[in-house]
Parts: structure tokens; C-alpha cells; sequence
């Protein structure tokens, strides 16, 4: 037999699959969708076998052997594989990137896969019974003479498939009490009456039979000490076991199961849409401003795909991956859902991918990746904020979840929903033109006005004498809530704007060595730092070019904004979210829940508290600049200013108390800010769409952003040069290719940064061109040192 295998070799100027023999005592195992290391050259290589066939049009006797196996089961399935060959057109990378980004990272690195015994050992072929008499398992490579012997055990469920990765976290575990659920049984119990702690925690355990309850929780809510817990576990009242911490411990204490809500007449008809098209290959763009309950729609539509026997793919910007969310789909969905988030160990994310690979669960809430679940039975698949840029991947491959989401659809034959307050320009496009169906939410759930929200001229402040990043009616609407014990966010849109040090004498700014970008200020540890390479050094006693001692820090990042606010309110509780308050794991979420717990008054931070906020006592929101991302150098950044002041005027007022929100701006009559004011998203999405026709920009025109880099400037702009020729003579008159020019960050790490842009309406030529960048990138430019990246529909062209 003969496997086909793409191989990872960077150099190589072909992406295809190269024929390989399998040797006979690897064939009852070798399937499509394993990995294999392969003899290529004179190395050997990681590869995917991706087909496996009887004959070669090459000479067998000269096919090379496959070295060794890598898995015991495929790690991609059909499916996958299909659609690893369309992401390598559609994003126009290597076959085996699209293959390697499907693969959990855990299985990407090298761990041991080994056979496992599980049955008793005289059970199993004796001639397999001498490799498992000392352990439990033996490891593939020991196990070659005896695949075809272990395939069929594996068949009978004696022996399992295993990958032995060792947690690199240490895993935190807490201590569980399960409260028996029977009340007979409970009752059954003997207490003696003097033993009144015991009575007590009997009643309790009578009160919430069944419940799980971590023994901390218990003890206070019970009020009783632990050894009486443990009386009562002996006497057979509960059971004791210790179970794997997550992020958020709340979620162990028991969460109740909870139904459905009853639907409100929009979101009656949403559903139904919804409903009658779930075996149809059908894409929705669910436009519902913030708290207009879409998520509510999206756990309805759920479960009615689990009822068919289907599965679900739920994704979510990482960011909003938070307690509060997971707890809903757990509320609703209990132990049928898998969460995928960043804040999972390795082990941890593989053993989540394998409760989905084994269909044990139905459901999986996630990031960008999580739409690579490996379910054989998908019903539905939905992008919550589907705007979202995170959604794109940033290196290779460039792909994006929605267009991956709606191949997947295709394949299983079943809806996508994309839902947002504010979708993209594309998708709302797309909607308009009838190739969505458009669902509309216009009001909120619980029929809460929208938050009240002013637009503050800064200008006119500095005219009236004040200088700080506070406007008077911002200040006193801070000091308002402080007095009546409500919560404030303030939102700090950080993006194009960071804390600089500065000669006052002669003008330096002081700048990376490696990158054409100024150092941050970092005071904590009185450093400046560059944010893409990774450059620190110590502030600087004098200027290095004029010897000045008059070195200041400038800029409003998030420490300068709560040094200012200090001195506003020296009595308020300020808890600060940013880059550097977030670094640790779980920092995020113990921010926000002692936000929750009302342990601080006010919250400040930059995008990152954009999302996933939902506090009842939030009644203001203070936007301190809405400028910084209007004025950014890109096509987008109108409709992300757009984005961003909806989604913060968005977490004020979820609840009763009414919501406050003040925009501060230098351009108040921007209409990105002011139709945000009012969440007129419609009169936004026009406006805009002018705009985009004029420069020819996107959902107009399809953008290709290609970029190069060398370290030395003359090679790289050779290359750009030489490559905007090519592209002028091999593609059709009616595309534009603008450019080359220097990127933003003229350089980065050492490294000078070209670009260049297509924009084209439609152009055939355009897959066979860019492969043919990729080969003469990889026979001429690759070995004197270029970098090549190809990003199709890029979400930004800086
Ligand atoms: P979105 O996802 O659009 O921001 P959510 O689904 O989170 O909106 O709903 C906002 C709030 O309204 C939540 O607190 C939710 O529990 C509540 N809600 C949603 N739908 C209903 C309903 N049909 N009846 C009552 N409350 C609802
Ligand atoms: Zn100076
Ligand atoms: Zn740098």
C-alpha cells in the first residue's frame, strides 16, 4: 500500500502530497489523517498521510518507506482533511499549516502515544501479553511487531489509544461534597441529638440532596466546621472527591440546571427562522444591539439541534470567553459542554478536544480554534460578535472562523448564525444582498431603555482652562456614583496611543533600537519597553542626546489615567485591567469577579473590559478618548470606533438602574461617535458604505495585503518592487495594485517591512498568481533572507 503525505518542508517550492510506501507490519494501522515522520531528503520530516491507495505512478520498488508512525488514531478526520485542502486555496498557505492548525497544540508538540492495557492482562492475544506484564502500556514505537495484534484488541475495547501529556500546569484540585440525592437515605441517617452540629448540617444536606458543593463553600454556607463534614461523609450522608479547579471555582459550586426563558415576540421570530432551516446549509446574521437577547436565542437554537442528536459550535471572541458566559451554556447545557479557552493548560485543552473527538460532549463554547472541533454530526454552528477581528488569525494560516464556519455548514448540511449589535460591513452587505438572511432584534430583552449617552467636546474644555483627561461633567458624574454607591467603567481606548518618555529640552523621543517605534513607559518597573519586539531598558537619568536631565513621561495610558483619577477621588476603590495587570493566568476573571462582588468602585482598562461586562450596579461609563482609533491609518477604523463605542456604551444599565455614558472626543462630530451615541447602526453602515465605494475599499472592492521584509532595506524594496511587476503583468487591467511603500513600522526587530495592495472586483488569475509569488518566493528569496506573507481579506492594512 501507498500513503500519500504532506510533508513539512518550508523550502520546498511544491505544496503537494508525495507518495510514500507503508511497510507491511505498519498497514493494519496507517490511516488517512495520521501523523508520520517520513525520510525526506536526507532528514526526516513530520507529514500527514492524506490518502492511502493501492498504486503509485512512481516506481514502488523506488517509493521511500514510511519511517514511523506517529498516532495510534487519526487526529483529523475526513472532513478536516477536505477542508485543510480548501483553506490552503482560499488563505493561500502551505497544506501542512492548514493541517497543523487543526491539530490541538498539545498534540502538536512531542508527546508519547502509547497502547494502554484495559482489560485483565490473561484477557488480551497471549502473544501480547510478555509487553504489558511489567506496565500498564507500551509505547507505539516499542510496538511495531504487534500493530496488527493490537489493532484488534483495540477493536474488543482491551487496549486503548492514549497520549501521555504531562499537565505543565500544575493543576489545582478543591475538595467536592456530594450530598447523596436520596432523602430517604438521608433520613435513614443516625445522629445523636446531642451532636448539634451534625443535626445541622443534616438539615442543610436535606435541603440541597443531590447538590455538589465545594467544602469551603459549605462549610459557610452551613456553617459548620470540617470535621463534621467529614462525621457525615462517614456515615454514608455524602461523598468526598477532589476535583480539577477551573478558572472560575463558582462554576463548581453546583450550577443549577435552567430552563428556557420565554421568548419575546422578536426573538420568537428570529428562532423560528432559525428552526425551520436547521438542515439547510443556511447563513443568518442576527443583528440585535447589546442585551437585545441574542444570546438567548442562540442557547434555544442549541438545544433544539441537541434534540435532533446533533452537536453545536458556539464561538466567542477570547475575550468574552468569561465565568459569566461559560456559566450559561453550563446552566443550560450541564456536562454536554466542552469549553476551549486560552486560559486551559495544554493537557487540559486535549483532554476537551477528546471528550469532543469521542462525542461524549455536545456542545463546545470557544475561541477562533474551536471551530476545528472535531464533531462527526454538526447541527449548528454559531459566531457570536462576529465582527470581531479576533476571529482572523494574524500569522499563517490567515483564516478566518466565519468562512471556515460556513464550509462546515455546507459539508453537515446545517445553519451558521453570525450575531452582532454591530456586524461587519461584509456581512451586513452580504445580508442586504440576500445572501444572509437577516434577523433583526430592535429592542432589549428586558425592555430597558438604551443607556443615555453624551458626547462631550473636549476641545471646549481645554478652551474653558481644563487641562485634564476628565471633563467637568465626567468628574462629577464619577463623584455622583461614588456617593451613591453605583459602579463605574472607565474605558481607556488605548490603541495608537501609548506612554512615551520625552527629552523637554531638545524634542528626542526615545525609540527602540531594533523597530522604528517608540519605547512604552512602564512604571512599575521604571523601564521603557518596545511592544513588538520585546526590547527593555532602564529609564535614563539624562537625554541621550543632549545630556538634559528633563526627561518626561507622556501619553495616557491606563497607570497615568490612575495616577489623575488618585488625585480626583483619593477615596475611590480603583481596580486597573490592562496588558499588565492581565499577564497571570486568571488575572482576567479575578478582576472582574471582585469587580462583581462590589470590592472596587470603579474599573478601568483598555478593549479588553469592552466585553462580557454585565454588573447590575454599573450605571456609568466613561469613554475617555474616543479619537484614538478614528484616526488610525486604515480602511476600518471608522467602523471599529463604531464598534468599540457601542460595545462600551453597552455595559452601563444592563440592569434597573439606568445607564450613564459620556464619550469624550476632540472630533464630537465624527458620525462614527455620533450615530454610535444612539446605536443607529443602519444610517452608520450607509454612511460608511460611501465612504468605502469612494476609496474602493471593502465589501467593494476584495483587498489582498501583501508584505515582505529583509533585513536590509534595499533587498526588501527590491522585492516589493520586483514582485508589484510581476502582479501589474499577470493580473487583469481592472485590478489596482498600489504601492509598494514602507509599512506603519517601517521596521521591526532589525527587520525592514515593505507592502504592497491588490484590490480587484474579480480576477481569475488571482489563486494561480499568488501561488506563483509563493515559488519564485521560495526558489529565489527565501535563502537570502526574505519573509514573504500573503494575507487575503486582511481586517486591517497597517
Ligand atoms: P445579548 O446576547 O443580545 O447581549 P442576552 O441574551 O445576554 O442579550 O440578554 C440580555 C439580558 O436579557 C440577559 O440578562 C437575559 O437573561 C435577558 N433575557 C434575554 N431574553 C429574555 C427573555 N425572553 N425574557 C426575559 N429575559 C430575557
Ligand atoms: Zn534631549
Ligand atoms: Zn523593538
Amino acid at each position: 500500500m501507498i500513503a500519500e503525505v504532506i510533508v513539512d518542508v518550508a523550502a520546498h517550492p511544491i505544496d503537494r502530497p508525495f507518495d510514500y510506501a507503508i511497510p507491511k507490519n505498519v498497514e493494519v494501522l496507517a490511516e488517512p489523517g495520521m501523523r508520520v515522520k517520513v525520510p525526506f531528503g536526507n532528514r526526516k520530516v513530520l507529514g500527514f498521510i492524506t490518502k492511502i491507495k493501492e498504486t503509485s505512478e512512481f516506481d514502488p520498488k523506488r517509493l521511500k518507506p514510511i519511517h514511523e508512525l506517529m498516532d495510534v488514531v487519526p487526529v483529523l478526520n475526513e472532513e478536516l482533511l477536505k477542508m485543510a485542502q480548501w483553506m490552503k486555496e482560499q488563505t493561500v498557505c502551505f497544506e501542512i499549516d492548514a493541517l497543523q492548525v487543526m491539530v490541538p497544540a498539545a498534540l502538536r508538540a512531542k508527546y508519547e502515544k502509547r497502547f494502554v492495557l484495559n482489560a485483565a492482562l490473561d484477557e488480551i492475544a497471549a502473544p501480547l501479553r510478555p509487553y504489558f506484564e511489567k506496565r500498564s502500556f507500551i509505547r507505539l514505537q516499542d510496538a511495531v511487531d504487534v500493530y496488527s495484534l493490537l489493532k484488534q484488541e483495540m477493536e474488543k475495547g482491551n487496549i486503548l489509544a492514549d497520549t501521555d501529556i504531562q499537565q505543565q500546569t500544575a493543576v489545582k484540585k478543591v475538595r467536592m461534597i456530594h450530598i447523596a440525592d436520596s432523602t430517604e437515605k438521608l433520613e435513614s441517617i443516625d445522629i445523636r441529638a446531642n451532636a448539634k452540629q451534625q443535626l445541622k448540617l443534616m438539615e442543610y444536606f436535606l435541603e440541597n440532596a443531590g447538590r455538589s458543593i465545594e467544602s469551603s463553600q459549605l462549610q459557610k454556607e452551613a456553617n459548620v466546621s470540617l470535621p463534621t463534614i467529614y462525621s457525615l461523609v462517614e456515615k454514608g450522608a455524602a461523598q468526598i472527591s477532589n476535583m480539577e479547579s477551573y478558572r472560575d471555582p463558582k462554576l463548581l459550586t453546583a450550577i443549577e440546571q435552567k430552563s428556557s426563558l420565554k421568548l419575546t415576540g422578536a426573538q420568537q421570530l428570529a428562532f423560528d427562522s432559525i428552526e425551520s432551516a436547521l438542515n439547510t446549509p443556511k447563513t443568518f446574521l442576527l443583528h440585535g444591539i447589546t442585551g437585545s437577547g441574542k444570546t438567548e436565542i442562540y442557547l434555544q437554537t442549541i438545544d433544539q439541534v441537541l434534540k435532533q442528536g446533533k452537536e453545536a459550535i458556539m464561538l466567542v471572541p477570547e475575550i468574552s470567553l468569561t465565568p459569566q458566559m461559560t456559566i450559561r451554556f453550563k446552566e443550560r447545557f450541564g456536562d454536554q459542554v466542552a469549553v476551549l479557552h486560552s486560559g486551559l493548560s495544554a493537557g487540559e485543552k486535549y483532554d476537551e478536544w477528546r471528550k469532543i473527538q469521542r462525542a461524549e460532549v455536545k456542545v463546545v463554547v470557544g475561541a477562533r480554534s474551536a471551530i476545528f472541533a472535531p464533531f462527526q454530526n454538526l447541527g449548528l454552528i454559531i459566531l457570536d460578535e462576529e465582527h470581531e477581528s479576533s476571529y482572523k488569525q494574524d500569522d499563517s494560516p490567515r483564516y478566518h472562523a466565519r468562512d471556515m464556519a460556513i464550509w462546515r455548514s455546507e459539508y453537515h448540511n446545517c445553519p451558521v448564525i453570525l450575531g452582532s449589535a454591530t456586524p461587519s460591513l461584509e456581512s451586513y452587505a452580504r445580508a442586504q444582498k440576500g445572501v444572509y438572511e437577516l434577523l433583526v432584534l430592535e429592542k432589549r430583552a428586558k425592555d430597558q431603555p438604551l443607556p443615555d449617552v453624551h458626547i462631550v467636546d473636549m476641545r471646549e474644555e481645554l478652551r474653558t482652562g481644563n487641562r485634564s483627561m476628565f471633563s467637568v461633567q465626567l468628574a462629577d458624574a464619577i463623584r455622583d456614583r461614588l456617593e451613591k454607591k453605583q459602579q463605574t467603567v472607565l474605558f481607556l481606548n488605548k490603541r495608537g496611543y501609548s506612554s512615551f518618555v520625552l527629552c523637554r529640552d531638545c524634542g528626542t523621543v526615545m525609540q527602540c533600537p531594533n523597530c522604528d517605534i517608540s519605547l512604552t513607559y512602564h512604571r512599575s518597573s521604571e523601564t521603557m519597553k518596545c511592544h513588538y519586539c520585546g526590547y527593555d531598558e532602564r529609564v535614563p537619568k539624562t537625554c541621550p542626546e543632549c545630556e538634559s536631565e528633563h526627561i518626561r513621561f507622556f501619553g495616557t495610558g491606563t497607570q497615568k489615567v490612575e495616577e489623575e483619577l488618585a488625585k480626583l477621588v483619593p477615596e475611590a476603590r480603583v481596580l486597573r485591567m490592562d496588558v499588565d495587570t492581565t499577564r497571570n493566568k486568571g488575572a482576567h476573571e479575578k478582576i472582574l469577579s471582585a469587580f462583581g462582588e462590589g470590592k472596587a468602585d470603579i474599573l478601568l482598562g483598555t478593549q479588553m473590559i469592552a466585553k462580557g461586562l454585565d454588573f447590575p450596579n454599573i450605571t456609568l461609563v466613561g469613554v475617555l478618548s474616543a479619537d484614538t482609533t478614528l484616526h488610525l491609518p486604515d480602511f476600518r477604523a471608522a467602523e471599529k470606533t463604531y464598534q468599540l463605542l457601542t460595545q462600551v456604551s453597552g455595559r452601563a444599565g444592563r440592569d434597573i438602574l439606568p445607564g450613564m455614558v459620556f464619550v469624550q472626543s476632540y472630533t464630537p462630530e465624527h458620525y462614527a461617535i455620533t450615530l454610535a451615541k444612539d446605536q443607529l447602526y443602519e444610517p452608520f453602515y450607509e454612511q460608511e458604505m460611501a465612504m468605502r465605494r469612494a476609496s474602493g475599499y471593502p465589501p467593494y472592492y476584495y483587498v489582498v495585503n501583501i508584505q515582505f521584509t529583509h533585513e536590509d532595506l534595499m533587498t526588501v524594496a527590491e522585492y516589493a518592487d520586483q514582485t508589484v511587476r510581476y502582479l501589474k503583468s499577470h493580473l487583469s487591467p481592472n485590478t489596482l495594485i498600489i504601492g509598494p511603500s514602507a509599512s506603519l513600522i517601517a521596521r521591526v526587530n532589525n527587520r525592514y517591512r515593505y507592502q504592497c495592495l491588490i484590490k480587484y472586483k474579480k480576477e481569475p488569475k488571482l489563486t494561480d498568481t499568488m501561488q506563483q509569488l509563493i515559488k519564485i518566493h521560495r526558489t529565489e528569496w527565501l535563502k537570502k533572507g526574505a519573509t514573504l506573507s500573503i494575507d487575503m481579506n486582511p481586517t486591517s492594512v497597517m
